[in-house]
């Protein structure tokens, strides 16, 4: 789950992570009175949306005097703000953040997650803050600094201290060492204690009278923790989520939206993927991922139907469900009701194996409902029926 740059600024405080004085706004007025308070004469009007690269689409504005702060607030609040993370749709911008400008004499980039591979959570750290933290691991891998952590000890000073090093901090300011590694074991404990998948600090800068502060920050939480996290739940905008997702994940499906035209059902995430791949291998191209989950009931199956058919590309859905545990006939059954109940327009494919398989294949062979809902045995076939269908 992503949370705002304000929500997560909050959260990084608490730790003792150094953050720009500032305050959300929901109205233009809001905002003004946010700035008064400041009393600073450069503020910063932020557009407080879950994607980044918020600058360059304008959606960050550094403002003097209260006729530019306005100005800017009244162009950022509401606007659509397209940039490289929300598609060319853009996201509305609800609110704002109002901060007090501060002068940079160097941004760094500093971020918390982690590394599957090593199964051990990493620190990277570039002097090339402030900038687009792919590009630089694409084109100057060399300038990306990384520090993994030892989960049996945590992260520890020596280690915050090769990162405070590796970014050059003894040079700039030799007095923003320790403040550095403070902040550094900080960005970690805030990681691990709130059970987050990313922690990202870009840019962290250095600021002309000698502080070390998040300017920006992004933050996300695991969601398999989030039950141990009930303030943190709290903090979800579903409006920055993706609608069918939100409709999903409240009907406990673990619905994934893709471009593609064959919609999938499947039970089990591993089996799930596994259509996926075979879908495109055939050259088919998956609409998304869906796992119902153990039961594939037909509750379920009509929910799931419902949200696939919401995506107008869906031109074909294919079932593929392994019955281990659940029955092949009864998900046949609810699969046969579901089909009828909410009345849809679309070709369905099924693979049904397993546990009553065959009890399962003469239902829907003899369901009445003809070439809309076929019969497939074995995966290829399943994969190459639903492309065939779709195109
Ligand atoms: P992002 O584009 O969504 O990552 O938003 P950021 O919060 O990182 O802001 C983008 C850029 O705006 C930063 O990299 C800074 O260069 C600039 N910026 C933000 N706040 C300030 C500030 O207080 N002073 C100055 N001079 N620049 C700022
Ligand atoms: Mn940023």
């Amino acid at each position: 789950m992503k949370i705002h740059e304000y929500q997560a600024k909050q959260i990084l405080a608490k730790y003792g992570v150094p953050i720009p004085r500032g305050s959300v706004a929901y109205s233009v007025n809001e905002a003004l009175l946010v700035a008064k308070d400041l009393a600073t004469e450069v503020c910063v009007v932020k557009a407080q949306i879950h994607a980044g690269g918020r600058g360059k689409g304008g959606g960050v504005k550094v403002s003097k005097g209260m006729d530019s702060i306005k100005e800017n607030a009244e162009a950022i609040l509401g606007m659509k703000l397209v940039t490289h993370q929300t598609g060319t749709q853009g996201q509305k911008v609800k609110h704002l953040l109002v901060e007090e400008g501060l002068d940079i004499q160097k941004e760094l980039y500093c971020s918390v997650l982690v590394d599957r591979g090593r199964q051990q959570i990493v620190l990277l750290a570039s002097t090339d803050g402030g900038m687009d933290i792919e590009e630089i691991a694409e084109k100057t891998p060399e300038k990306i600094i990384k520090v993994f952590v030892d989960p049996s000890v945590g992260l520890r000073l020596y280690q915050a201290n090769e990162l405070a090093f590796g970014l050059k901090i003894d040079e700039i300011n030799p007095k923003l060492v320790r403040p550095a590694t403070n902040l550094f074991m900080a960005l970690y404990q805030t990681f691990v204690e709130e059970d987050c998948s990313l922690v990202e600090i870009n840019p962290l800068i250095i600021t002309s009278d000698g502080r070390i502060i998040a300017l920006d920050a992004k933050l996300s939480f695991d969601d398999n923790a989030l039950f141990r996290h009930k303030n943190n739940l709290v903090l979800r905008d579903k409006d920055e989520e993706d609608l069918l997702e939100v409709e999903a994940s409240d009907a406990d499906l673990n619905y994934i939206k893709l471009d593609g035209n064959i919609g999938c059902m499947v039970n089990g995430a591993g089996l799930a993927m596994g259509t996926m791949d075979i879908i495109k291998s055939y050259g088919g191209d998956p609409a998304n991922f869906l796992d119902v989950g153990g039961s594939a009931s037909q509750e379920n199956v009509e929910k799931a139907f419902q949200i696939i058919t919401q995506d107008t590309n869906v031109k074909c859905i294919l079932i593929n469900i392994f019955g281990g545990i659940v029955r092949c006939d009864m998900v046949a059954t609810g699969v046969i009701a579901a089909f009828k109940s909410v009345n849809l327009q679309i070709p369905v494919v099924v693979r049904l194996e397993g546990t009553n398989s065959e009890k399962a294949h003469d239902l829907v062979n003899n369901s009445g409902l003809g070439e809309k809902l076929q019969m497939a045995y074995g995966i290829r076939e399943a994969a190459q029926k639903a492309v065939a269908a779709a195109s």
